[in-house]
């Protein structure tokens, strides 16, 4: 049996979870390749114009999917890992925006609802359906779920260790070793980014904007680098959070960022039509002269250029530089 699972959204967060819990089940999983401009184009096409742009691309994904011939279409609907604490409104509607765009897609979709107390999503409750559609018993089901949270907090391990998301993945399943994720020392900047995993690691939406910043001699830190106990020590700060789990984390990172005396500013990156994301933005712009650190909004739609984004990174990065160098210098 083949299942796919499309490269988008929380793929970069729970894919070593979502691939060993399969796998282990006897059942092979189709990735869709990395957003290209066809996918998006079929996304756009097919949903209505006010989504955000990484729900657009998610579409595209799923009809992918159909193209490649597979039997079944994973399309969890996330609605909670944190107690009091909730998903975005778009993600919780996805399988029914899903279920309304294409005829016939129906019969193909698997429609877990997931539901946790926090990012471990490898609960018993949360996989029960697969008993049925796989032919499994439960003692089968719970050994594969051991096994995928295993992989999954093994990627968590790297991540905290300072991997990118992509990065602690490929450790995670072996493909590669430590020393070859390790960046460089010599890196005398570093900037805080803060985006959704689906916005950073899509190479299509951020056009790979990790990689374009290392590439200037810049460390990168991302909410996936911080401890939960990090972040729900900054969100603890705030008369209010934001309601929304990612987007709470989010915030939470930017709080941690702006606090951090090895971070030297921070980029907010956005995707057009992200409703949570214009509170987020607005709060961490506000702050960002109370903590005099340099903030910058990068926001992408289906048409933004890979020209414009790296210049304005070249020019945050060195604006932060001669920043820097003042600094020591004690103009
Ligand atoms: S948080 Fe923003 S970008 Fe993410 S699904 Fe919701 S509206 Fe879209």
């Amino acid at each position: 049996m083949k299942i796919g699972i499309p490269q988008s959204l929380l793929y970069t967060y729970y894919y070593p979870l979502w691939k060993t819990y399969f796998e282990h089940l006897g059942v092979e999983v189709v990735v869709t390749p990395t957003t290209t401009k066809e996918i998006m184009d079929l996304g756009v096409k097919n949903s209505v114009p006010e989504l955000c742009v990484p729900i657009k691309v998610y579409i595209g994904h799923v009809l992918k999917l159909v193209e490649m011939d597979v039997d079944y279409i994973y399309v969890p609907r996330f609605v909670s890992i944190q107690k009091g604490q909730y998903f975005c409104p778009k993600f919780m509607g996805l399988p029914d925006m899903v279920r309304h765009s294409f005829d016939g897609i129906e019969k193909k979709l698997i429609v877990p609802t997931i539901e946790a107390t926090d990012d471990n999503i490898a609960l018993y409750k949360n996989f029960k359906i697969f008993e049925n559609i796989l032919k499994i018993s439960s003692k089968e089901n719970k050994a594969a779920l051991d096994k995928a949270e295993t992989v999954w907090k093994t990627f968590r391990k790297y991540c905290l260790k300072g991997n990118s998301a992509i990065e602690a993945m490929d450790l995670a399943f072996g493909d590669v070793v430590e020393e070859e994720t390790i960046t460089s020392n010599e890196e005398t900047l570093t900037i805080g980014l803060v985006g959704y995993v689906y916005n950073v690691y899509d190479p299509f939406i951020s056009m790979d904007i990790i990689k374009k910043i290392r590439e200037m001699g810049v460390a990168v830190k991302t909410f996936e680098m911080l401890e939960e106990t990090e972040m729900n020590k900054q969100l603890k700060k705030l008369s209010k959070n934001l309601f929304w789990t990612f987007s709470d984390k989010l915030l939470a990172a930017g709080y941690s960022f702006y606090n951090d005396d090895d971070v030297d500013g921070l980029i907010h990156i956005t995707a057009f039509g992200c409703g949570p994301d214009s509170m987020l933005g607005k709060l961490l712009e506000i702050e960002s002269s109370n903590f005099a650190k340099p903030f910058m909004t990068i926001r992408v739609d289906e048409h933004s250029g890979e020209n414009h984004l790296q210049t304005r990174i070249e020019a945050f990065v060195d604006m932060i530089r001669r920043k820097k160098h003042k600094t020591k210098r004690g103009a």
